[in-house]
């Protein structure tokens, strides 16, 4: 078969109608723009009420939603920020999540405009690695100390969903000792994001050990979708991505991760449409994104779109759209990436978001060239805004309070999909989180930290077994014996020991 048949045959429509609600999908963009003309001027008693169902852990209405999008006073915008991390804190506590992407192959059947890997973009070079090549890149991922990946696709039969399932396998086989000697690190988590596929090919996934499955909708407003990604590709069908979570949970992928590529259209309908989404997967399914992410479009290699769309998301829009997120949908985890500059990143890392990246790298076969995008410009999708090392990350967010989490237990022992989500609604998700963060951050100190981070770690980590004996719900749980006999066991070279 060649790439046209392939493409073709991808699309399987009764996994798009049988998602339908009375034939309509769940995004209507004349309800959008209702919702937001109803929300304008908004007044402050009403912000209020709103911002305290947020701190109740509660997913917000369309409605209430719309009218956090519309305010525009600076003091009730800092209000609005103020609650954000709390509810972050209470929700997520002080950590964060890092991870690293691994683009595994650039060849792609579409043509989104936007999109270095598109098609019609001769520039680029292709290529799709081989399994010793994601072997090498994965071992130089590993080298840096990261234990979570998010694997990356173009969308084209050399690279389907059997060739996504082989490199998983080889990831999850590639072990480095540590630098201390203390035995060996490898992924522990594979999270994917690559095209929107047919239950039976997600099924693949999910049997070779799938974490979470993330689909970026791009935009949620059918117009302009169509605009961006031409009619003939398997990328022109709309509704093929809407339900593309619909049928990774019907393939018993609970962990889902829903995003919107801000700059395509106005910012404020993309967040409608990410609410909208989260209410229909909660409506079918009883379970709700793990993560949102909002991607902003960066300059990508012979894309006029992606430096002069109309709709380009300035800073300011930017930090309003974080904090309407984190209020809007606060159960679920939110990414930002190394597309933005370290300084926003750390601002919003504040307020808003639950996890990162570092050290990355998107050129295919980067990691272990260790290039630097400006060395494979025709390998890369977009521009990346902060090249910095994981350690330089963790260093900065240590100083902030922040506790660095490779903490994959949640997903090994079955913490996911709805179980998750009523247990982080309750908070308790949390609080096992907060162990498993302290014992992988040890690992992380030891293994792999500089003295400079070392130094501001190990205080940082002080503070954390101080606060963790003298929280009641730990004793309570009797859960303090086997705690301190782990991070003893992880202190003296033993690793991967969760709770
Ligand atoms: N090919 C798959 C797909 O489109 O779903 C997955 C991989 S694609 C490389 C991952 C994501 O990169 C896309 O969903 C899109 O949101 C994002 N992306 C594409 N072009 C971008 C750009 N110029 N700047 C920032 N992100 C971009
Ligand atoms: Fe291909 Fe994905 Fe890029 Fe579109 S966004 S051209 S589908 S890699």
């Amino acid at each position: 078969m060649n790439a046209k048949e392939w493409a073709q045959q991808v699309v399987k429509p009764a996994e798009i109608e049988k998602y339908l609600i009375g034939g309509k999908d769940f995004i209507d963009p004349a309800a959008i723009a209702e919702d937001l003309a109803a929300g304008v001027r908004p007044d402050r008693s009403r912000v209020r009420d709103i911002l305290q169902k947020s701190l109740e852990i509660k997913i917000l209405t369309p409605a209430e939603t719309a009218t956090l999008l519309n305010v525009e006073e600076p003091e009730l915008l800092e209000e609005m920020r103020e609650a954000a991390f709390e509810v972050k804190r209470r929700v997520y506590d002080n950590r964060i999540v890092f991870f690293a992407p691994l683009y595994c192959s650039n060849l792609c059947v579409n043509n989104c405009v936007y999109c270095g890997f598109r098609s019609d973009n001769g520039a680029e070079r292709r290529h799709v690695l081989t399994m010793d090549e994601i072997r090498r890149e994965t071992e130089a991922v590993i080298d840096e100390g990261h234990k979570r990946l998010i694997a990356v696709y173009g969308e084209h039969p050399r690279s389907d969903a059997d060739y996504i399932a082989e490199s998983m396998g080889q990831i999850y086989a590639t072990k480095r000792t540590t630098p201390s000697g203390s035995g060996f690190n490898s992924i522990r988590r594979i999270n994917v994001n690559a095209a929107p596929m047919s239950i039976d090919d997600l099924r693949k996934l999910w049997r070779a050990g799938i974490g979470t499955y993330q689909v970026f909708q791009e935009t949620y407003h059918p117009d302009r979708y169509a605009e961006l990604h031409p009619a003939g590709t398997i990328k022109g069908n709309y509704r093929w991505r809407l339900y593309a979570m619909h049928r990774a949970i019907d393939a018993g992928i609970d962990d889902v991760a829903i995003g919107a590529l801000f700059g395509l259209y106005d910012w404020r309908f993309e967040v409608m449409g990410l609410l909208y989404h989260a209410l229909d997967l909660e409506r079918q399914f009883g379970i709700g994104p793990h993560t949102v992410s909002f991607p902003r479009m960066q300059p990508a290699l012979g894309s006029f779109v992606s430096e002069n769309s109309p709709y380009l998301v300035r800073d300011d829009a930017f930090r309003r759209l974080v904090t309407v997120l984190r209020l809007a949908i606060p159960y679920s985890g939110l990414i930002v990436t190394a597309r933005e500059r370290a300084d926003l990143r750390r601002e919003i890392i504040r307020y808003g978001c639950t996890q990162t990246d570092a050290s990355t790298k998107i050129g295919i076969g980067a990691y272990s060239e260790k290039k630097r995008q400006g060395e494979n410009a025709d390998k890369v999708q977009f521009t990346l805004g902060d090249e910095r090392s994981l350690d330089e990350v963790v260093r900065e967010l240590a100083q902030d309070g922040f506790i660095t989490s490779f903490c994959t237990a949640g997903y090994r022992c079955g913490r996911t999909g709805d179980k998750i989500m009523s247990l982080l609604e309750k908070g308790v998700e949390g609080r096992f989180c907060k162990l498993n963060a302290v014992l992988t951050f040890r690992e992380y100190l030891n293994d792999y930290a500089s003295p400079a981070t070392r130094r501001i770690g190990e205080e940082l980590i002080r503070r954390e077994l101080d606060e963790i004996e003298r929280t009641p719900f730990f004793t309570e749980k009797r859960l303090l014996p086997t705690f301190r006999s782990y991070y003893e066991r992880i202190a003296a070279g033993e690793r991967d020991l969760y709770m």
